[in-house]
């Protein structure tokens, strides 16, 4: 009698041929149900993509929950993957090894965000003489999602691309697109009515994900500029002092994927609080295990920016 593990590896190859010969006739492979295999570079893009699939397809988030995504790796299998899948979302300029396992591998559709959303140019920091924070002036601001007008019209482009895939369901993925925006206007007019009037508007931000938030009148100030794990230099902590005495700002923010580390050294040199904002790059883990989504982890974070700008 065979024991389990063995059993188990004679069964794999099986399957594996089995997938072969399936998959040579042009059927679908017995691994993906029939189902599209819809590959996504990070949580946003899998949101939207998994709100307007619905059932036709399988959506796989390179970046697993509680990772970081901004120096994401991709593993052998991520690369076959997003050679493979029938249609690939991603953020050129976000992700580096996705930029490049999309020109070296991909054949077959994508949709880059960057693309169609229209990104918004960083604006230079006020008395900012030099590039401190990170980034370089005039820079794109990749963090689009955290305006949920930018994500529809990416459900939109996602809706479409689909639909030109599996002529069979275009209405459908259409119907789920105006869903999608239906829901996410509804979140704008929240975030609009909310932080309309608010005592305070400059915001402390561990990393600057915040940007999109300009246009509800949030002026983020971020310790470690763009990229999340980017060490501030003392001259963006005394900048950030100034600022915090000045605007009498209540709560430095600091967020869920990385460690709070400076956020909490700044907020307890000044006596202020700290709090978690979510900057949505990734699912954490614990709004995983809650069963929380971009809708619910925005409308957090807009009760916790209610509460510090005194709105
Ligand atoms: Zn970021």
């Amino acid at each position: 009698m065979l024991k389990p593990v063995a059993r188990t590896a004679a069964l794999t190859v099986s399957t594996a041929l089995a997938g072969v010969a399936f998959t040579a006739c042009g059927a679908p492979s017995a691994q993906d149900d029939g189902k599209l295999q819809v590959v996504a570079a990070f949580y946003p893009l899998q949101y939207a993509a998994e709100r307007i699939a619905g059932d036709q397809a399988d959506v796989t988030n390179l970046t697993q929950p509680g990772m970081e995504p901004h120096d994401l790796q991709l593993s052998f299998d991520q690369v076959a993957r997003v050679s493979d899948a029938d249609l690939v979302l991603f953020e050129r300029h976000f992700q580096t090894a996705v930029d490049k396992a999309v020109d070296d591998n991909r054949q077959g559709p994508s949709v880059d965000a960057a693309h169609v959303v229209g990104l918004e140019h960083l604006a230079d920091e006020p008395g900012e003489e030099e590039n401190h924070t990170g980034h370089e002036h005039g820079e794109e601001d990749p963090h689009f999602w955290q305006d949920p007008i930018r994500l529809a019209t990416f459900g939109d482009a996602v809706a479409k691309e689909l639909g030109t895939i599996d002529p069979d369901h275009a209405a459908d993925y259409s119907a789920n697109a105006a869903k999608l925006r239906t829901d996410l206007r509804a979140l704008d007019t929240e975030y609009a009515d909310t932080l309309s009037g608010c005592r305070r508007d400059t915001t402390v931000v561990n990393h600057d994900a915040f940007g999109y938030l300009g246009k509800y009148g949030v002026q983020i100030r971020s310790i470690a500029g763009l990229s999340p794990d980017a060490e501030p230099t003392a001259h963006d902590l005394a900048t950030l002092h100034k600022v915090i005495a000045e605007d009498g700002i209540t709560t430095v923010f600091s967020e869920t994927l990385v460690s709070p580390k400076t956020a909490e050294a700044l907020a307890h040199e000044l006596g202020i609080r700290t709090a978690v904002l979510d900057p949505l790059e990734g699912l954490s883990t614990a709004a995983e295990d809650n069963g929380g989504d971009y809708l619910s982890v925005m409308r957090q974070n807009l009760a916790l920016l209610k509460k510090a700008n005194g709105c």
